[in-house]
């Protein structure tokens, strides 16, 4: 007999990140370490796994939100049948991508169903994409970009802003949003495992906003209330900016997501040093909703248990995070 959830984590816990695959074909410094090792094909949820672990959470525990991530998930060879299984379930379906192979699969994405995108775009200068992402690509990205945009797709566009990396970028990607109705997203650089993280490189949700706010008076839009972005318009733009503030506020009393590892492990939180593994229960035959059931009670009240990320706290922040790096949780 499995446990039963509590109210409040029936109703919370909606949105499900699934990772399809752990490699990638850029190297983004603030995600993947150097020395990153992929996983073997045969130990990747299979499309059918992905569809039953899906399906699960869809029909017994009303998740509603599904994001396919990475790794690349665009690197997975059967990406767009995953995406037509995943268009079947009642959910609102996305995907994030880095957009570099978009332009294989833009037609196959949006004939399967597919209308939201989150594309990861940390500067609008090549060189610096080289020296970030640590391969070229800037303009092939970019022209994806405008591809989806104009093709349909919903766009996010993700920005991590590091100081003295990229955050004097900070009002051109606002300026994007005066002509085109894309959403940017300014996130805070966060701690993980193997990617130099640092307080002082963290440019501050504050600080994001005073530097907008110099020189473009901007409106507070309305947050859904599991929202992780807090958003703001400039008045008459086409477009939205927003900021995610996890390292300065964190949200973690809204945050209503869970998350499965490409190896089908599962995850209650993005910081979380704990992982329960599905995918082995399920290929033993056994039922997994007990396993699903005590990953989502054991959930840590803020950040997977780690201290609160200020100056003061960097050494235990840094001491205690979980193994897994960015590159293969999937944001
Ligand atoms: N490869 C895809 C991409 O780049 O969009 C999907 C996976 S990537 C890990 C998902 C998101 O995590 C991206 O938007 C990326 O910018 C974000 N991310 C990675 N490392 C981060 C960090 N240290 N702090 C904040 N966001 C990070
Ligand atoms: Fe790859 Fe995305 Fe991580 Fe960059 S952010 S290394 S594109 S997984």
């Amino acid at each position: 007999m499995s446990q039963p959830l509590t109210d409040r984590h029936s109703r919370i816990h909606r949105s499900l990140r699934i990772s399809i695959v752990d490699k990638c074909d850029l190297r983004c410094t603030y995600c993947m370490p150097e020395d990153q090792h992929f996983l073997k094909r045969e130990e990747l949820m299979t499309r059918e796994e992905i569809g039953t672990i899906a399906r699960l959470f869809v029909e017994r525990y009303g998740v509603n939100k599904i994001r396919l991530t990475g790794g690349e998930p665009l690197l997975r060879p059967d990406v767009v049948d995953i995406v037509r299984d995943m268009i079947e379930l009642p959910v609102s379906l996305g995907l994030t991508t880095n957009a570099m192979n978009l332009h294989k699969h833009l037609d196959g994405l949006y004939e399967a169903g597919l209308r939201k995108l989150n594309v990861s775009l940390d500067t609008f200068d090549a060189e610096r994409f080289r020296t970030i992402a640590r391969r070229d690509g800037y303009w092939t990205v970019w022209n994806n970009v405008r591809r989806a945009h104009d093709k349909g797709m919903r766009i996010k566009l993700n920005m991590v802003v590091m100081r003295g990396v990229n955050d004097d970028e900070i009002l051109r990607f606002v300026q994007l949003t005066e002509h085109n109705d894309i959403h940017v997203r300014f996130i805070e650089f966060m701690p993980f495992a193997g990617n130099h993280w640092g307080r002082e490189r963290v440019y501050t949700y504050a600080e994001m906003l005073g530097h907008i706010g110099s020189v473009y008076s901007f409106e507070k839009l309305t947050d859904d209330p599991h929202s992780t972005a807090k958003a703001y318009r400039v008045p008459g733009w086409s477009g939205t900016f927003a900021v995610i503030s996890t390292v300065t506020e964190p949200f973690c009393g809204n945050c209503d997501r869970l998350r499965i590892t490409a190896e089908g492990k599962m995850r209650n939180c993005l910081f979380a040093r704990e992982e329960t593994d599905l995918l082995s229960a399920l290929r033993r035959g056994e039922d997994i909703a007990p396993l699903i059931e005590a990953n989502v009670l054991a959930k840590h009240a803020m950040l997977g248990g780690l201290p609160q990320f200020k100056p003061e706290k960097q050494e235990e922040v840094l001491h205690d995070l979980s193994a897994r790096p960015m590159v293969s949780i999937g944001g």
